[in-house]
């Protein structure tokens, strides 16, 4: 069975690398009928907080990324990383060292200045730990092989080989008693089941660290076989350069309350974030289930386009079910809303909006209380003559029974022909009279919405 985990470190929002990463997780044991697992990485206690473990778990099940087991809390299982500890320290699979912090220190420092690689030298490898001063302090380093080269056959990276000499006996176990990232990791994913280790190549190094835990576990007591790995290039922003709140991305919290993403538009940009199966840009949850592989993951950096994203959210807005987007809207609008009206305007609202903000923006004319407020272009309009067409427009309209989007345009044309002016003439002083803006739905649309006594009302309010 295969068996995916997202792990995220719960120091910030979840951002969209991790939802990413989460994603490709979650689809490609969803692919095989397998187990998607959660797990919140907060060993570190200082830099942890509830309030991102709270936004990461929001954002993963806004997303519909649900899991097959609650998730699992690393801080919890600090006692199980310290007995897998114990175990390599006692069948000489790792050992203990006495060096100190100043001494440490000044090993790096003769590193940096010969310009050699920093790294721990092994210096207790293989002394006595009755050679440490009485009562010293120790932390637990893992005996990583020093010949031979590690070969990792990565499901996107393809195969990476790495000499084992340039990986150094690592601290597993710090003096303090608690475990490192790099032997926690392991412990969890193993007793987890996980098969497949999805993560940002940013972790690949990690993975020839990890190994040795997995191989040497595996002499102790069977059963720790090497996980498949599969390292998926990190997101750029782009101009190239590293992603950042600067090229517009936004933890998915953010995506979601400030600009007015749907989560099916987020879905499937990630999806398409790295990943493609031919020129098919659209993807709905099931095919996107049905046609996830690691294949068509490439190896470089992905860019990221908020034009795009934006893109798909209003393809997806206009599929979306109008009642749902009215609800979505009125709960930012507030009190005033009304959810009938708003689903009624959706349908012509929708058509040019990009973003749910877009359509909250253009549905506010039609809570408007008067007087209404203008913006300034909408005010120009309102020059003298464009409110004696307003009296024009209102005595015409008032005798039209048939408050029809076809009816109020014939009439209204009508009238352009008999004062012998251009449409516009008459359609601009309207639209800012009925909504104070100089941007709103078709002009007939905006009449039948607010309905006829509104709409008149609006009409008089501004017409001399
Ligand atoms: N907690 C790590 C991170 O947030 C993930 C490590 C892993 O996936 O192995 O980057």
């Amino acid at each position: 069975e295969v068996v995916t985990r997202f792990a995220p470190s719960p120091t910030g929002f979840l951002h969209i690398g991790g939802a990413r990463t989460a994603l490709f997780n979650w689809l490609f044991s969803r692919h095989y009928g397998g187990k998607s697992l959660l797990r919140i990485e907060d060993t570190d206690r200082k830099r942890s907080t509830q309030e991102a473990i709270d936004a990461i778990l929001d954002g993963l099940s806004w997303l519909g990324l649900e899991y097959d087991e609650e998730p699992f809390f690393q801080s919890q299982r600090a006692d199980r990383h310290a007995e897998v500890a114990q175990q390599l320290l006692a069948s000489g699979h790792a050992y203990r060292c006495y060096a100190t912090p100043e001494e440490l220190e000044e090993m790096r420092a003769q590193q940096r200045a010969a310009k050699q690689p920093m790294r721990y030298d092994g210096r207790w490898r293989d002394r006595d730990p009755s050679e440490a001063p009485e009562g010293a302090s120790f932390a637990v380093r893992l005996k990583t092989p020093t010949e031979g080269e590690t070969s990792i056959d990565d499901l996107v990276q393809g195969r990476v080989t790495v000499r084992n000499e340039e990986i150094d006996d690592y601290i597993i176990l710090r003096a303090d008693g608690t475990p490192t990232y790099m032997l926690a990791a392991v412990v969890d994913d193993h007793d987890m089941g996980c098969t497949h280790i999805i993560r940002g190549d940013d972790h690949l190094n990690n993975a020839f660290r990890q190994l040795p835990i997995y191989h040497a576990m595996n002499a102790i007591e069977g059963g720790w076989d090497d996980p498949t790995y599969a390292h998926i290039p990190l997101i750029h922003g782009n101009d190239g350069a590293k992603l950042s709140k600067r090229h517009g991305a936004l933890g998915v919290d953010a995506y979601r309350d400030e600009m007015g993403i749907l989560p099916e538009a987020l879905f499937n940009y990630l999806l398409r974030l790295g990943w493609g199966h031919g020129d098919k840009e659209e993807f709905t949850r099931e095919e996107a289930i049905e046609l996830f592989s690691l294949d068509g993951v490439g190896k470089s950096p992905s860019r990221f386009d908020i034009k795009k994203l934006e893109n798909f959210n209003g393809h997806y807005m206009r599929e979306a079910d109008d009642t749902r987007l009215a609800e979505i809207v009125a709960s930012r609008l507030g009190a005033e809303a009304n959810v009938d009206l708003l689903a009624k305007a959706m349908p012509v609202m929708k058509t040019r909006a990009k973003t749910i903000d877009e359509l909250v923006d253009g549905s506010r004319f039609l809570f408007a209380t008067r007087p209404l407020q203008m913006t300034e272009k909408a005010a120009k309009l309102l020059t003298d003559e464009g409110r004696q067409y307003l009296f024009a427009v209102s005595q015409r309209l008032k005798s039209e029974n048939n408050w029809t989007i076809e009816a109020l345009e014939a009439s209204t044309k009508a009238l352009a022909e008999d004062l012998e002016l251009g449409f516009g003439k008459l359609a601009q002083p309207m639209r800012a009279a009925l909504t104070g803006t100089t941007t709103s739905p078709g002009i007939f649309d905006v009449l039948v919405l607010l309905g006829r006594d509104e709409a008149l009302a609006r009409i008089d309010a501004q017409a001399v």
